[in-house]
């Protein structure tokens, strides 16, 4: 047995492992893009064996990693070497105030076991994800969104309170209002400034059945002209758009050879949340709008509604590398169009889900979830799974519909596959990159936490001082917090 070991089997009360078996479980993500091997895993059964394992990493100089369901792409959450912390071993729901509106529960604990204690009281997080496996840590660790989150913002913006051991080892509980840079930081921080161990959390009420419009356009312009009337005027409950081809024939022009002729249809499904199965409101809604057709109308209860969608399958030798990218409105058709026609060239369209969601910046205000400078934010998503022989080809592909979104000023959702190199990083945070490297320096001086992700800038202290002064008083501004 190593030292590192055994040292930790002394100081943690919960598991401590360096078993082949273990750490290979835990050495590849959802995404199956990238592989990191730990040299242990440690289950924490308590913050103080969180903040243990972190003050012992900085002693030994090792990194340490916080991994929960492992469902981000691209080995987000993986460590090589060092202390990886499974976090699913902290899963208890502390208090949950339906009246109140707010629980408060361990980072570990998965959404499904949120909804299940939830749904029963009238009540449900404002925000969910199209997946209930992951945990309340790993979702505003990256933000978390909804179909709602153009009303609702993130996951991340509906956070009340945060208890985070950070790079140092030390135990911090952090709000809006207290320890509030910390707070600002760690929600959507990837784990890079502190390892959130406990989370309160907002609560709304529901109503008990939802209707559903699945609304057909062949047009692009008029799906977005209806997604802009509908978001910013707030006049649905969820909003969700699925691209799909249709190969209307071949060309036998192009240089390539014969060329399928494909026509996008573009679903928009738009959900009210209604008293009772019968209660109709979509006369006005529906008649404002300019669909080529209204296909379907779907009436769930709410339970029914909130359910993941599908399961993704994850077939031995396939990876699943996926792109999201946040645009300005005022670019989105330009960039969904030039996207859709590339994207047959390099995986299989017939297949591979592609869609769009909508947010809006006045509900989303997390300094480390960048968005583009306009009201109404048109996401643009892609999610193959394709054979790993062909991903090295695939990912090139993403990297220049990754250029081509910062070139028209738009942003990552980094949750998915991001490799970006340095001056992508800059893209990325824009103005705010000098704040999230002082950050760095400032709550995990040694760089412990989660390495190999982010990728940092190397910087004289008297380059920093100044700069830094700058961009903290107007970044504190912005967001109103203290420093
Ligand atoms: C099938 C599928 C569907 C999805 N649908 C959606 C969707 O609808 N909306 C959406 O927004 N996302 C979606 N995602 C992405 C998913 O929500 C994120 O990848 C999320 O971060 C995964 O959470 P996790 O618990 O698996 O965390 P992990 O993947 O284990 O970790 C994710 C990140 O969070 C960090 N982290 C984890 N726990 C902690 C902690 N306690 N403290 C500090 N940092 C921590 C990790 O270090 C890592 O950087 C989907 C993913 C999949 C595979």
């Amino acid at each position: 047995m190593s030292s590192i070991i055994s040292d930790l089997k002394h100081i943690i009360g919960g598991e401590v492992s360096g078993i082949e078996e273990d750490l290979i479980a835990v050495s590849q993500d959802f995404g199956g893009v990238i592989q990191k091997q730990p040299q242990v895993v440690v289950r924490p059964q308590n913050s103080i064996d969180v903040a243990k394992a972190v003050k012992y990493a900085a002693e030994q100089e090792l990194t340490i990693s916080s991994r929960a369901a492992g469902h981000s792409l691209n080995g987000q959450s993986l460590n090589q070497g060092g202390i990886l912390l499974d976090m699913r071993s902290l899963n208890q729901v502390h208090e949950f105030h339906s009246d109140r509106l707010w629980f408060k529960a361990d980072a570990g604990t998965t959404w499904q076991k949120v909804v299940d204690i939830s749904i029963p009281q009238g009540v449900i997080p404002p925000v969910l994800t199209n997946n209930f496996e992951v945990t309340l840590g790993g979702t505003h660790s990256a933000g978390g969104l909804g179909q709602n989150s153009f009303r609702y913002g993130s996951q991340a913006d509906n956070c009340l309170g945060l208890e985070v051991v950070t790079g140092t080892g030390d135990l911090v509980w952090c709000t809006p209002e207290q320890n509030s840079e910390l707070f600002y930081h760690v929600l959507c921080g990837y784990g890079q400034f502190g390892i959130i161990t406990q989370i309160q959390h907002r609560l709304r009420q529901y109503r008990p059945f939802t209707r559903t419009y699945f609304l057909c356009y062949d047009d692009l312009d008029l799906l977005l002209n209806d997604e802009r009337l509908l978001v910013l005027e707030d006049r649905v409950d969820g909003l969700l758009s699925l691209f799909s081809p249709c190969v209307l024939g071949f060309s036998r022009t192009g240089e390539n050879g014969i060329q399928p002729l494909i026509q996008w249809f573009y679903r928009m499904q738009i959900t009210l949340e209604v008293d009772s199965a019968n209660e109709t409101k979509e006369e006005k809604l529906l008649s404002s709008l300019n669909f080529y057709r209204h296909i379907h109308t779907e009436v769930l209860t709410f339970d029914k509604f909130i359910l993941p969608v599908a399961q993704v399958p994850h077939p031995v030798g396939t990876a699943n590398a996926w792109l999201d990218v946040l645009l300005p409105e005022s670019v989105a058709k330009q960039y969904i169009e030039t996207a859709l026609k590339i994207i047959p060239s390099f995986i299989n369209f017939r297949n591979t889900p592609i869609g769009s969601f909508c947010m809006a910046s006045r509900n989303t205000k997390m300094p480390m979830f960048p968005l583009p400078e306009e009201e109404l934010i048109v996401g643009f998503g892609m999610y193959p799974t394709i054979p790993k022989t062909q991903l090295s080809s695939v990912l090139e592909q993403l990297n220049i519909l990754t250029d081509l979104g910062f070139k028209m000023g738009g942003k990552r959702y980094m949750v998915s596959w991001i490799e970006f190199d340095l001056p992508q990083w800059r893209l990325q945070f824009g103005d705010y990159w000098p704040k999230v490297n002082e950050m760095k320096r400032k709550y995990d001086p040694q760089g412990i936490l989660n390495s190999g992700f982010f990728q940092y800038e190397q910087v004289t202290h008297s380059q920093t001082d100044k700069q830094e002064t700058q961009i903290t008083k107007a970044v504190a501004a912005e967001y109103r917090i203290a420093i």
